[in-house]
């Protein structure tokens, strides 16, 4: 028999008290009876009231399910298992997202008889590989994991973090999976957090929380592995890799995920999977998404339409990703699976990947479509916006992303002196993380002006 004030160790001391007219049996460990009885408290009252709050609220943390339906957290890991048919709703609310596989009737095998061709290819003339090379231009992937009975960072106490060494074990975790090093958002200024927000490395709730929020990242410039300690999650594990390569960036995760496993006790649970903060990363606790360049889709006006198609029949969230309330996309969008119960992370990752490939097909068949109608209109400008840019004095960030958009379709058409997108890439990478945009105190007419320089200096020597 278990302790029915701790629900935890097994019981050795038996209370029967008469309730109502009622014979009623409790039971108790002796750390709790004795516990108790030091602080003037009757054993048998506390047990009858924590019997009482079985299934509507959380032992450990004691989030009710009110608070849970007001705000949508749960407040542990073991919220999920006292309050299992809440979970369960509230999965069933929140993860609507289709698992419908991309259709076969989208052969991938008919892509990979390349046409050897010179000058523009149609969609049906590419590889798979040519159809995203120039289109796709970063894959990530994200997992949420927490710890065994301790609190979720929101509402964590001194006493949590007394548990277990969460940044030690997550530190271990990357010996010899990749070079670490640790940084606490207390120990960093303004600048240093910006640079690592820019590069995606740390998220903005992280960088807001100097009270126990950290990140481990891979040593070098070049860092693409990051987790973050206190998040939302307890441990949020991120990889970013270039180009099309969602699976090697989930490959390289997956092994420090599994050396994670060893070194902590990550909250599992067997019908809901890696238990998260929110339900709506109840599961898996993946988000593999990929950053797509796609002017075409968006100047043919067919953009809605396959974000629509995508969102609502694969389960995948597709929005504009650059200006964020803007309203202005200038071409970039974020394609992530919306799913995490229920599904697996291979199957995840393939999900994404071949909607991915199917969206940049569709993409080569909207530029089809601008040569056929819009040629000279589409041609202009091209040329107008490369001129602007390799001649700029001074650029607003919405003004070079709206050119880029025009300069990225003269690279894959192979008008322009620059043959390779990489080139557009780390032009963007340089405008955002270079110390003379990014240093605090630079006037906005000094950052048009350094961003200029940054651009005319790559699209006119670097090619
Ligand atoms: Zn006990
Ligand atoms: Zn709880």
């Amino acid at each position: 028999m278990i302790c029915d004030v701790c629900g935890k160790r097994a019981a050795s001391l038996f209370d029967r008290i008469i309730e109502n007219g009622k014979a009623v049996e409790y039971a108790y460990c002796e750390a709790c009876y004795c516990g108790l009885l030091k602080i003037g408290k009757t054993p048998s009252e506390v047990a009858r009231e924590r019997i009482s709050r079985i299934g509507k609220e959380c032992g450990i943390c004691g989030t009710t399910k009110e608070q849970f339906e007001s705000s949508l957290f749960f407040g542990c890991p073991e919220c999920y298992r006292e309050m299992r048919e809440v979970a369960r709703a509230a999965i069933a609310r929140l993860q609507t997202g289709g698992t419908r596989p991309i259709s076969s009737a989208f052969d991938r095998k008919i892509l990979k008889t390349a046409v050897e061709k010179d000058g523009f290819k149609t969609a049906d003339e590419c590889t798979a590989e040519e159809l995203t090379r120039d289109v796709v231009i970063s894959s990530r992937i994200r997992l949420a994991r927490n710890i065994e009975g301790r609190r979720f960072p929101k509402i964590m106490t001194a006493a949590d973090m007394g548990t277990v060494d969460v940044i030690k074990g997550a530190m271990r975790a990357a010996d010899g999976v990749f070079d670490a090093r640790i940084l606490t958002m207390s120990g960093l200024s303004k600048a240093d957090k910006k640079l690592l927000l820019n590069k995606h490395l740390i998220s903005l709730p992280l960088a807001n929380n100097d009270s126990c929020g950290a990140v481990i990242i891979e040593k070098g410039d070049s860092s693409r592995i990051s987790v973050m300690i206190n998040e939302e999650d307890c441990i949020r594990e991120q990889c970013v890799a270039d180009g099309h390569s969602l699976g090697a960036a989930y490959e390289k995760m997956h092994i420090y995920d599994l050396a994670l496993m060893r070194e902590l006790p990550v909250a599992y649970d067997k019908e809901f999977g890696y238990l998260t903060s929110c339900p709506t990363n109840v599961g898996t606790g993946m988000r593999a998404s990929q950053m797509l360049c796609l002017p075409a889709l968006e100047r043919t006006e067919a953009i809605d339409d396959v974000l629509k198609t995508f969102g609502d029949l694969y389960g995948l969230t597709v929005r504009g990703y650059f200006g964020e309330g803007s309203g202005a996309a200038y071409g970039m969008y974020q394609v992530s699976n919306s799913r995490t119960y229920g599904v697996a992370e291979k199957d995840t990752v393939e999900l994404v990947i071949s909607a991915v490939e199917r969206i940049c097909y569709l993409e080569r068949v909207a530029l089809e479509k601008l040569l056929k109608e819009h040629k000279t209109q589409l041609l202009k400008g091209v040329r107008d916006s490369y001129g602007r840019l390799a001649y700029a004095y001074s650029l607003t960030l919405p003004e070079l992303m709206e050119k880029l958009a025009d300069v990225r379709l003269g690279v894959i058409l192979g008008e322009l002196p620059i043959k390779d997108m990489a080139v557009i890439n780390t032009l963007i990478e340089k405008c955002i993380t270079s110390p003379e945009i990014t240093t605090d105190g630079i006037s906005d007419e000094e950052r048009c002006i350094a961003r200029a320089n940054i651009v005319r200096k790559l699209l006119t020597e670097d090619k």
